[in-house]
């Protein structure tokens, strides 16, 4: 079957669509047709081969890219205990944990030591077809395209963690979402706006600061192309800052992310983009009783709670553009310059 592949470590021609070899499904497991792929900056990290602490690259090369999609079931293994059926649309949720251990019981599956990312440790999603165990499929909710299904795993998930499993966001606060263009930003101030939460977007590029200004669930945007940008927050807010920041950048953007904090607010984080070593003043921390709280992906139970949002509201992925597999390099490239606002989606589908 054809797939996205990795070869080696590199630039964009890096990636190939090729044939890989397909292994016969277990009785147990339920077969995917994968109709499209979410792509996230974890995807230009893999093909990049960053390694560093807390960084999870592939086990072996060649690897088969792509944490989160979504697709059609077309086949349910005789021993597989699931409702599903063929014809279903699901999600493919993007963590496998080990089921058993004292938090996979609980849903928190991404803190089990046993934890892998599709498309990051083991083979990924970009794939004609994928099989895996019920426990990682969700149907797709009614209303919701495959398309649109296909940025919800990795991308919500992260977004719903970050702001109401770890970050306890609260009707009436602010918050302030830093470099507020990818998938994730807009997925966590789509759940903000909806938590009844004031949003405070963040963006270095004018004319995405007047795309942001027109998004309905964005309330206040700040040019944050210049250092020092946390004293706009402040005089917009009469001196009072943020309750809750949500900040995927890192080095370069936490000092003013911390400043921008009420006393007592939170600074919540789920990546390192733009560096993992920032140049901070640990008194502008506990001196005004703020915190920083880590939260890398999320579990099963963030990713059902989710959905489950998404099927009651209006909530939907915003898609900026969808490439056809043959040009995942080009979706690459959109989200390594950063023009996107949303997601950048593979078109799994397209013809041989
Ligand atoms: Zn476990």
């Amino acid at each position: 079957m054809r797939a996205v592949v990795l070869e080696r470590y590199g630039d964009r021609d890096a990636l190939a669509v090729r044939d890989v070899a397909e292994a016969d499904p277990a009785p147990d497991e339920v077969v995917v047709r994968m109709a499209a792929s979410g792509l996230n900056r974890l995807d230009v990290f893999v093909r990049q081969g960053l390694a560093g602490p807390g960084v999870r690259s592939p086990r072996s090369l060649p690897h088969v890219m792509g944490a989160e999609g979504a697709g059609t079931v077309v086949e349910v293994g005789a021993q597989a205990r699931t409702d599903l059926a063929v014809g279903d649309e699901v999600i493919v949720f993007s963590g496998l944990s080990c089921g058993h251990c004292r938090f996979c019981r609980r849903g928190e599956t991404s803190r089990c030591a046993q934890y892998e990312i599709l498309g990051e440790d083991i083979w990924g999603v970009q794939r004609e077809r994928v099989a895996l165990a019920p426990t990682s499929l969700l149907r797709v909710p009614a209303g919701l395209s495959l398309l649109e299904a296909a940025a919800v795993p990795t991308t919500y998930t992260t977004a719903w963690t970050m702001l109401m499993t770890t970050g306890r966001l609260r009707v009436g606060e602010r918050i302030l979402v830093v470099g507020a263009s990818g998938g994730v930003a807009v997925a966590a101030m789509q759940i903000a706006a909806k938590a009844g939460a004031e949003v405070w977007a963040t963006t270095r590029s004018a004319d995405k600061a007047s795309r942001l200004a027109e998004l309905p669930y964005v309330h206040h945007v700040i040019d944050s192309s210049e250092p020092g940008w946390a004293d706009e927050v402040l005089a917009r807010t009469g001196g009072d800052g943020v309750d809750l920041v949500a900040d995927a950048i890192g080095a370069p953007t936490w000092r003013d992310s911390i400043r921008s904090l009420a006393t007592g607010g939170r600074m919540v984080i789920c990546g390192a983009t733009g560096g993992d070593q920032p140049d901070i003043s640990i008194r502008e921390l506990y001196q005004s009783h703020r915190q920083i709280l880590g939260a890398p992906f999320g579990g099963w139970n963030d990713f059902v709670d989710v959905v489950d949002l998404m099927a009651r509201t209006d909530i939907r992925p915003v898609i900026d553009t969808v490439v056809p597999m043959e040009q995942v390099a080009e979706g690459h490239r959109i989200i390594e310059e950063a023009e996107h606002i949303g997601k950048v989606v593979v078109d799994l589908t397209s013809p041989e």
